[in-house]
C-alpha cells in the first residue's frame, strides 16, 4: 500500500512527520512517497500543484495532507496561490464527500467553547458535500447593471446524482454509528434544498434502519450549541457544511485536535487536519500534531479497511491526553515532537 505524503507549508511538515512516526509504528508495511504542494511547491516549481504531485496523488492508495498557505504568496495571482493546490486535488480526484468527526476527548472538556457538561455530549460526524453548490455553480460573476450599480451573483445548484451520492455516504456512515442522520437544508426557502430533501428521503428508503430527520440550517446552528449531543451524523451541502463544521469543531475543543477525510468514488481518499498552515507558529515546534495523527487513523479505517490499527491510534491519543499531554493550544507546553513521543509511548 502506497501513501502519498503531501506535507505542504507552515506547520504542515511538522505535524505530518509525527503522524508518519505513528503510522510506521502501527502499520510497518506501508510505503511512502512524498511530494511538494502549496507554497513550497510554488517556490520549487512555479506551480502550487505540480503535475508530478498530482500524478503521485492519483497513483497512491491514500493521501496524507498537511496544510497549504504561505503569507509570502499573498500577492500572487489567484491560480498560483497555495490554496489552489487543495481545491485542485479535490476536483481532480473527485473528492465530493468531506467527513469531519467532531468528538470531544473527555479530558479536554475545559477546552471547549461550550460549558463542559454540554461539551462532553459531543460525538458527531458532519458529512459535507464538497464539489457542488454555490461554490461551483454557474453562472457567477460581477457586473455593472444598466443603472450603473455594481452587482455580484452566484448560482446555488445541485443535481439529483450529486445529492444521492453524498446522501449514500451519510447513511452508510450513520450505519456504522448510532444510526441517526440529520439532513440540514433550507427547504422552506430554497429550491435546491427542496430537491436535496426529496433525494435524501428517496435514498433513505434503502436505509430503513437509520432514523432520518430534517432540520433547517438556522435551527441546526442553534442546536449545535444548545444540545450538540442530539446529533450523530449530519449531512449537508457545501455552503452550510462549511459553516456548521467550523462551528462544531470549536465546540469540540482546539482546532489542533480535529481530523478530516475527503472521499470520492473509488479513488484514493485525502486525509488532513482541519487546521491550516498556522504561519504564526510555524518552525517553532509548538504545533499540536494530534489532528494529523487522528487523520492518519481515519486513513487506515476508511481507505485501507484497517479499523483495528485505527482504533489503536485513537486509543493511544486518548491515553496520551489522559497522561497529561498538552501542547500550547491546549494550555500546555509540550512540543510537537513530545506529543508524538507520548502517543508512541502509549502505543
Ligand atoms: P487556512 O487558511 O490555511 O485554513 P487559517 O487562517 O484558517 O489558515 P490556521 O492556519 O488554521 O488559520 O490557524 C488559525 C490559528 O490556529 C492560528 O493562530 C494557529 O496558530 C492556530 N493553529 C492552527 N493549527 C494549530 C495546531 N495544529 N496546533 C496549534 N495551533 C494551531
Ligand atoms: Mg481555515
Amino acid at each position: 500500500m502506497l501513501i502519498a505524503l503531501l506535507p505542504g507549508d507552515g506547520i504542515g511538515p511538522e505535524v505530518v512527520a509525527e503522524a508518519v512516526r505513528v503510522l510506521e509504528h502501527v502499520a510497518p508495511d506501508l510505503r511512502y512517497e512524498q511530494a511538494p504542494v502549496g507554497g513550497a511547491a510554488y517556490k520549487a516549481t512555479g506551480h502550487p500543484l505540480p503535475p508530478e504531485t498530482l500524478a503521485l496523488a492519483k497513483r497512491a492508495d491514500a493521501i496524507l495532507f498537511g496544510a497549504v498557505g504561505d503569507p509570502a504568496c499573498d500577492a500572487l495571482d489567484r491560480h498560483l496561490r497555495p490554496e489552489q493546490a487543495i481545491l485542485g486535488l479535490r476536483k481532480e480526484l473527485g473528492l465530493f464527500a468531506n467527513l469531519r468527526p467532531a468528538t470531544l476527548f473527555p479530558e479536554l472538556a475545559d477546552a471547549s467553547a461550550l460549558r463542559p457538561e454540554i461539551a462532553r455530549s459531543i460525538d458527531m460526524v458532519i458529512v459535507r458535500e464538497l464539489t457542488g453548490d454555490v461554490y461551483f455553480g454557474q453562472p457567477r460573476g460581477r457586473r455593472t447593471t444598466d443603472t450603473g450599480r455594481r452587482e455580484g451573483f452566484d448560482m446555488m445548484r445541485y443535481d439529483e446524482d450529486e445529492v444521492a451520492r453524498i446522501a449514500t455516504i451519510a447513511f452508510e456512515t450513520a450505519r456504522g454509528r448510532k444510526r441517526r442522520l440529520c439532513s440540514v437544508d433550507k427547504a422552506n426557502v430554497l429550491e435546491t434544498s427542496q430537491l436535496w430533501r426529496d433525494v435524501v428521503i428517496e435514498v433513505g428508503a434503502r436505509y430503513p434502519d437509520v432514523a432520518l430527520e430534517h432540520m433547517y440550517v438556522d435551527n441546526a446552528a442553534m442546536q449545535l450549541v444548545r444540545a450538540p449531543g442530539h446529533f450523530d451524523v449530519i449531512v449537508t451541502g457545501n455552503l452550510f457544511g462549511d459553516i456548521l463544521s467550523d462551528q462544531a469543531s470549536m465546540c469540540a475543543g482546539s482546532i489542533g485536535m480535529l481530523p478530516s477525510a475527503a472521499l470520492g468514488a473509488g479513488g484514493p481518499g485525502l486525509y488532513e487536519p482541519i487546521h491550516g498552515s498556522a504561519p504564526d507558529i510555524a518552525g517553532q515546534g509548538k504545533a499540536n500534531p494530534l489532528a494529523t495523527i487522528l487523520s492518519a487513523a481515519m486513513l487506515l479505517r476508511h481507505s485501507l479497511g484497517r479499523a483495528a490499527e485505527a482504533d489503536r491510534i485513537e486509543a493511544a491519543v486518548a491515553a496520551a491526553l489522559a497522561g497529561g499531554a498538552r501542547s500550547a493550544d491546549l494550555g500546555g507546553s509540550h512540543s510537537t515532537r513530545e506529543i508524538g513521543d507520548r502517543v508512541l509511548a502509549a502505543l
